[in-house]
């Protein structure tokens, strides 16, 4: 499962999540350190390379 860098703008911390490609964009994710969710931004520059199609056909199955 591709992992996704997080930064929270709240409190500055910095932490990967694991989600399938399907949940990217729906699943809620929050910060382990404040527990808040709306401050809560993905890194896209260390991910942009699974949002080809054919990387996210692989990985939802
Ligand atoms: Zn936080």
């Amino acid at each position: 499962m591709p992992q996704y860098d997080h930064t929270c703008k709240k409190c500055k911390h910095n932490f990967v999540v694991e989600m399938r490609i399907s949940e990217v964009g729906n699943k809620e994710v929050k910060c382990p350190k404040c527990d808040k969710a709306k401050d809560v931004e993905r890194n896209v520059t260390n991910t942009s390379y699974w949002s080809e199609s054919v990387d996210r056909y692989r990985w939802d199955k």
